[in-house]
This record gives structure tokens, sequence and C-alpha cells, in this order.
């Protein structure tokens, strides 16, 4: 990164007058155990991380790294819950129990909003807009389903399958934990859920909801810690089920241990999304969904437009127009506000990015950065862009997870369709176009799971989501995300 971009601190370079959350009300413990059958309790082997505010590098609150025997501690209060009440339990009781977290989360928005902006770097904006509300909307959507699991599946009889181990990233930490949880609960299931070491937060104030909501204790357990608590759920013998998100390295691993185990398995993983713009496209609102396509939760998304590929004859008006927006973005802190862009989660996750967009340039490809200054501590990346790269560039075809965008240009559909599915993901592609003709046969014929249409970055409940190739198998979300908690008679 330049030095030019690393001077201010956020007190000096305000383009608006801050609009702050307030933080005074949160409540924080310093040290958090582990959620096992209900309660909080300390860790066998008594040992802690630091989890900090990546946005000023402050530690937030101590957190428990669960080892071995705790996880296997989970998976008993699991399996005991599920054998002696979750599974027997009346479906439309379940329901109400999932109602109930729904509501709770509703009822505490701001308080989970403000700590998954601190925890993790994202724009308060955001976490008040997408991430809580979304949360929440999952869990009210298969409540719904509990008691409906004949419709889901006509003709069929549908049975829990026992215990999930679920593993979820950083990105967005407590809508992965309500992508996983609702549907397990929903079906008649119990789990064991992981939160990333990085974002810990937002799981461990969901646990306070469990036991608020009364959850019978043992339904939801979740441990923390890093890849080796990872390691132990997706290897222990009394899991019936995973489900991960995160990378696709992890994700090949993940299918090795479990490969002849009889384990149900979701993954979904990585991807590098073409977001394609025509000709006849409205640019405007175009240039608006590039933004959103790669700038949202600084790019730190599975299913960013991270490859642009724009019409040759409208290439340099989109790239001008795109250029001048990422003048306008907001970087600074997450709680403001007016803050488009927040902190990179982690240093892991900064070096990465820098090393990525170092292997860019060291490519060929030409270089953008919008001028904003950045703060001096913290983990920072301005909004960049790459032109001048092609279907070869490693920066074309890795996933960087961060606000870097590779742009290319084609001439014709069946270009751009090659082009779009040259790459060994699957996950999500954008199209833009005011033909309706094209908009349907562009998407049709991209390998990937989800397609925007004129839009990019949306999400719903009532939506299945996942990959092909490398970026996973199953969905989450929608009747489909039910099929992964069931089995079928
Ligand atoms: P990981 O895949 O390592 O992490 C995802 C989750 O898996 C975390 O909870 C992690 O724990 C856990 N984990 C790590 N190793 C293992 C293991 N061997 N067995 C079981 N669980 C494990 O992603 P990273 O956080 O390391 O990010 C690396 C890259 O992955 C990113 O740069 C990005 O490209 C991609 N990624 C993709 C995501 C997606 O949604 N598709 C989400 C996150 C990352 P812990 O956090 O403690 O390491």
């Amino acid at each position: 990164m330049s030095k030019k971009t690393r001077k201010l601190s956020f007190d000096t370079d305000w383009k608006f007058s801050p609009a702050l959350e307030n933080t005074e009300y949160i409540d924080i413990k310093k040290r958090y155990g582990l959620f096992i059958n209900g309660k909080f309790i300390p860790s066998k082997g008594k040992k802690f991380f630091d989890t900090i505010n990546p946005a000023n590098e402050d530690k937030i609150a101590e957190i428990t790294d669960a080892n071995s025997s705790d996880v296997s501690l989970a998976v008993q209060s699991a399996r005991s819950a599920y054998e002696k009440v979750w599974s027997k339990m009346n479906p439309s009781e379940r329901g109400k129990y999932i109602f109930r977290i729904a509501r709770l989360i509703q009822e505490r928005a701001r308080e989970f909003a403000v700590i998954e902006s601190l925890d993790g770097g994202k724009p308060i904006r955001e976490s008040k807009q997408v991430d809580i509300p979304l949360a929440s909307a999952h869990f009210f959507y298969y409540a719904g389903w509990a008691d409906k699991l004949n419709y889901a599946f006509p003709g069929r009889s549908a049975h829990s399958l026992g215990v999930a181990g679920q593993i979820i990233p950083w990105n967005f930490p407590l809508l992965m934990a309500a992508w996983k949880i609702a549907p397990a609960l929903a079906t008649g299931n119990t789990v064991v859920l992981k939160p990333a070491e990085t974002t810990p937060l937002t799981a461990l104030k969901l646990a306070e909801i469990i036991q608020e909501a009364d959850v019978p204790p043992g339904v939801v357990n979740i441990v923390t810690g890093g890849g080796a608590t990872g390691r132990a759920i997706v290897k222990h013998p009394d899991i019936d089920k995973i489900a991960f998100t995160g990378s696709t390295e992890v994700g090949k691993y993940i299918m090795d241990v479990i490969a002849g185990s009889g384990k149900k398995y979701t993954l979904e993983l990585g991807g590098k999304a073409a977001n394609i713009i025509f000709e006849d496209a409205a640019i405007n609102q175009a240039v608006e969904g590039i933004v959103d396509s790669i700038f949202f939760n600084q790019g730190h998304v599975c299913c960013a437009g991270s490859r642009l590929y724009v019409q040759e004859s409208i290439a340099q008006e989109v790239i001008r127009k795109l250029k001048d927006r990422m003048e306008t973005l907001v970087i600074g802190n997450p709680l403001d506000k007016n803050t488009d862009i927040g902190a990179i989660n982690s240093k892991m996750q900064l070096e990465k990015i820098c090393s990525y967009v170092d292997l860019g340039k060291s490519e060929g490809g030409a270089i953008h950065q919008s001028s904003c200054s950045l703060p001096e501590k913290g983990y920072w990346y301005p909004p960049t862009l790459f032109t001048d790269v092609s279907q070869s560039h490693r920066v074309v075809q890795e996933e960087i997870f961060g606000p870097v965008l590779a742009v290319q240009t084609f001439r014709t559909v069946d270009e751009v369709i090659s082009k779009a599915n040259n790459t060994p993901y699957g996950l999500s592609g954008g199209v833009w176009t005011e033909k309706g003709s094209k908009l349907f046969q562009v998407s049709k014929e991209i390998r990937a799971g989800v397609i925007w249409a004129n839009s990019f970055n949306k999400f719903d409940p009532g939506s299945p989501f996942g990959g092909y190739k490398e970026s996973g198998m199953g969905r989450e979300g929608g009747v489909e995300g039910l099929y992964s908690y069931v089995g079928l008679d």
C-alpha cells in the first residue's frame, strides 16, 4: 500500500460531521466461557485468546479456546438434548422457540449491530441494515417451516439427523450463525457451532438470547476457538452432519476427513463472481451495482462481484464513472453512520490483500486506488481496481476477499459467457442489461448458484444460496436449505 494513503487518523480527516453510534449501553464481558448445555462454562484447557477491534487494534474481550474435550462435552450435551427433548418435541412447539429467538434478535438489533461492527470492522450502516435484520428474518423464516415439513417434502416423510456440527467464518458472523442454526433447529436437530476466531462475540451474544428464549439446554451449544477446535468438530464421531462456510481449502480438508463416515455435509466456499455490464444497461445504476458488488463489507463477501466484465463500447465511460464514484466512498470508523467502507477484518487478511495487489502489479495490471486517507491504527485498505488484466492473471482467477476489482472488457455475448465461466468457482454472478431475453440467456448459461439481474448482493431467507464447482455443495436458505438437515423416507 502506498505511504500516501496511510497518514491521517479518525480525528483529522472528517469530510462529514462524525455521527458515531453510541456504545455506552453495550454490555460485553471481559472474558467469555463456552456455551454448553445452556450455560457459560470454563474450558477444561483454560486457554484463551483476545478478540480485538480491527479498526483500532484494541482488545475487546478474552475468548475461550476450546479443546477437543470441550468439543466432546458440547457434542454430548447436543446428543442428550436431541434424544431426550428436541427430537421428541411437537414441531409446532419447536417453531415457537425459534420465533422467540427471531423476536429477541429484533429487540436487541441495535446492540447486536454495534457489537458486529466493533468485532468485525464492518460499517454500522451495513450491520444495522443487512446483517442483523437478515439474521432475524432467517429465524422467522425457518420457524415457519418447523411444523410444515410435510409440505416441504410432499409425499415423503422427513426425519431429523441428530447433531449438526457447524463452522462459520468472520465475514457475516451473526448472519452465518442464523443460516446454520435456524434450519437445523426447525428440522429437529441440535447443534454445536463454532464461530470464527476473529469474530466470536455476536455468536456468544446469541447464546444469551438462546438462554433468554428458554431453549432447552443442549439444543444449541457454542464453542469458540481456532482451526483446531473446528477440526475437533469435523472429526467427532458422534456428529451426524457438518455445515461449513469458509475457504475452499478448508472445505476440501473437511471432505477428505469425513469421506466414508456417512456424515451429511454442506459446504459454502469461495467465489470469484463475474459482474457483466452490457452496453444497453442503465449505466449509472450499473456503476452503483459495481460498487455494491465489490466494496460491500470491504469485499469480504464470498459472492462478491470481483471480476467486472464491461462491453467494450461503454468501457471507458463505465470505468471513468466508477473511478469518480470510488472517490466519494467514505472510509473510516465502522461505528460512524457516514462510513461506506470499514476496517479489514484482521491483520492476516490485510496481508493477504496486500500480497495479491503486489502480485497484480507484478503481473502487469494497471492499478487505480481511491485517493482517500486511511487511519493510522487498525487494518485498512482503499477501494482498488485493476485494468489491463487478462483471464490468466491470478488477481482474475483467485479469491482475494478484499476491496479489489479486476476489470476486463468483452465484445459479444458468447465471449463474456465463456470468460465468466472460466473459473474454478461458481457461486454467483450479476448481469446488467435492459433486454430481458439477453438476461435470461446469459444467466442460464453462467454456471453459478445465484445470478442477480440488474442488481447485486440481494439476499432473502426464502431464496436458496450455494455454489457449483469449487464454490461448494448443497444449498442454504429457502426450502432447499431444509434438505441437508433431514433424511427422507
Ligand atoms: P477458513 O476457511 O480458514 O475459516 C472458516 C472457519 O473454519 C473458521 O471458523 C475457522 O476457524 C475454521 N477452520 C479453519 N481451519 C479449519 C479446519 N482445518 N477444520 C475445521 N475448521 C477450520 O477461512 P479464513 O478465515 O482463514 O480465511 C481464509 C480465506 O478464506 C479468505 O481470505 C477468503 O478468501 C476465504 N474465505 C471465504 C469465506 C466464504 O464465505 N466463502 C469466508 C471466510 C474466508 P478460525 O477462524 O478460528 O481459523
